[in-house]
């Protein structure tokens, strides 16, 4: 899925299984678990998987039933 040179240095984009990542859509956040997120191993960038991206979208926008939701507590600062 990653494996790739990243775009912003010269490292090498590693998969990484995270347990929660949250996204932000237009319609509102959407938490994911278990994404494989891709890591650039020099500067940390983090990069999404199309078929993650798609995943969000159809549940921002109702295509797809969640497995459940989850209120998130925000907190601001500043
Ligand atoms: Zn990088």
């Amino acid at each position: 899925m990653y494996g790739y040179s990243c775009e912003y240095c010269e490292g090498t984009v590693k998969e990484l299984l995270v347990k929660k990542e949250v996204f932000k859509h237009k319609n509102g956040f959407v938490m994911l678990e278990n994404v494989p997120v891709g890591i650039c191993d020099k500067c940390g960038y983090r990069y999404y998987h199309s078929t993650i991206l798609k995943r969000v979208d159809e549940i921002a926008e109702g295509k797809r039933a969640p497995a459940r939701t989850e209120h998130i507590p925000v907190s601001q600062l500043g």
